[in-house]
């Protein structure tokens, strides 16, 4: 028999070898909604490298670059991820599953896994150039995966990693922020009541930073619970007034966009080393326009006359990346577990739901993280 009982006491199979096709939602072309398929006869994940895991998915978090993709967002930049030699033809990244967000348990190691073993409950932040969790399996290198928080459950825990790695790449590797510096630290969150800033409020507030958040109006109350010290209603009439009636801030994590680099960097310290880090840039639609190498070209030209002209003005102006890190994800787990960090899953959708979950998330003004329950 391929059945063997989970630590949660769901029937798990040890073995992807009595397998060949699962059920999972895929796109066959880029498109909207109508270009979502259900099927039970997807591949079933093979481990290629000694170093990567089979996860049985039981919860799967959906994130904006999901909608995006679905359209063909960063097409060419994830083609040459997935190909970087480019043998393949074009197209060969379909049927693609979609979904960056897993909570699930190990179901087979490679033979250099030393850190998990099978029946292990485990979380991950998939990079989007590998296939999803839309599925009812997923294969990861072992360093993207960390065991879950036993505090939560399997639909909670796939509400953080994508937004949680996202965060801690752009406030700690490019915003310098960690536990023990941020004491007396203002913070500006822009954009602080979706899946990136619901989660971003509370790490740097667990750190002991002073919070500043913009969101709607009807959000305030949802993030003073989280944490928020302060917040400003964007919605009343430019943000930048009220802001900039502030005292000055060390760091700026800007989830927003559009014209907010127009104004927000006049809000930093000046000759402090405080930085403002943006996640809304061009870097994917450059190289879907211009082609990879051209796109890299036009990126890194774009971003150095940019941090040159700030630098001049005395702040430090950073693009912020999702970055897949099982370690910074074992470090939130803690942070999890210790009541620190809360969960904010605004709603949940079946695994026959994936179209609805996806046009919840098309709709936008998010309040934290629409999930899939997929077992
Ligand atoms: P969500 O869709 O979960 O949240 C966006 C939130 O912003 C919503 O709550 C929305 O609510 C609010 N909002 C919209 N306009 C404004 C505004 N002008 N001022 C303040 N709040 C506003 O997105 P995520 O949190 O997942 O991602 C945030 C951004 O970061 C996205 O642009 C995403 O593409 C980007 N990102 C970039 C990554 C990277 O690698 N560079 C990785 C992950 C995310 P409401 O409209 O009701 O106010």
């Amino acid at each position: 028999s391929c059945a063997a009982q989970t630590p949660c006491g769901r029937l798990l199979s040890t073995s992807s070898r009595c397998r060949t096709v699962m059920p999972a939602w895929v796109i066959d072309k880029y498109g909207s909604n109508e270009v979502l398929r259900f099927t039970k006869n997807a591949s079933f994940p093979i481990i290629n490298y000694p170093n990567e895991v089979i996860v049985k998915v039981f919860a799967a978090g959906l994130n904006p670059i999901d909608v995006a993709m679905r359209g063909g967002y960063g097409a060419a930049t994830l083609s040459m991820k997935r190909d970087p030699l480019n043998i393949k033809q074009s197209g060969s990244e379909f049927p693609l599953v979609l979904g960056r967000d897993v909570s699930g348990v190990i179901m087979e190691c490679g033979l250099d896994v030393k850190y998990f073993r099978e029946r292990d409950e485990v979380w991950a932040a998939i990079p989007p150039w590998k296939q999803g969790s839309l599925a009812e399996f997923v294969v990861l290198s072992a360093n993207e995966v960390s065991h879950k928080p036993k505090c939560l459950s399997h639909i909670e825990a796939a509400a953080i990693p994508y937004v949680a790695t996202t965060a801690w790449s752009a406030l700690v590797n490019t915003g310098g922020l960690r536990k023990d510096n941020c004491a007396n630290k203002r913070i500006l969150i822009l954009g602080g009541s979706g899946g990136v800033g619901t989660f971003a409020v509370q790490m740097v507030k667990a750190w002991g930073a002073h919070v500043t958040v913009t969101c709607s109006q009807n959000a305030e109350r949802f993030l003073r619970g989280l944490g928020a010290d302060h917040v400003v209603d964007y919605t009343a009439g430019p943000v930048e007034e009220p802001l900039s009636a502030l005292e000055k801030f060390d760091l700026i994590l800007d989830n927003v966009g559009g014209d907010t680099e127009r104004w927000a960097l006049k809000l930093l310290k000046p000759w402090s080393g405080s930085k403002f880090v943006t996640l809304v840039t061009p870097f994917m639609q450059n190289t879907d326009r211009l082609g990879v190498a051209d796109g890299m070209m036009q990126t890194a030209a774009t971003v150095a006359s940019k941090a040159l002209k700030h630098l001049m003005k005395g702040v430090h102006y950073r693009w912020g990346f999702f970055a897949p890190s099982g370690s910074a994800l074992d470090e939130i787990r803690d942070m999890v577990d210790a009541k620190q960090i809360r969960p904010v899953v605004e709603e949940t959708f079946s695994f026959s739901q994936v179209p609805q979950a996806f046009e919840k998330v098309e709709k936008g003004h998010a309040r934290g993280k629409t999930v899939v329950q997929i077992s």
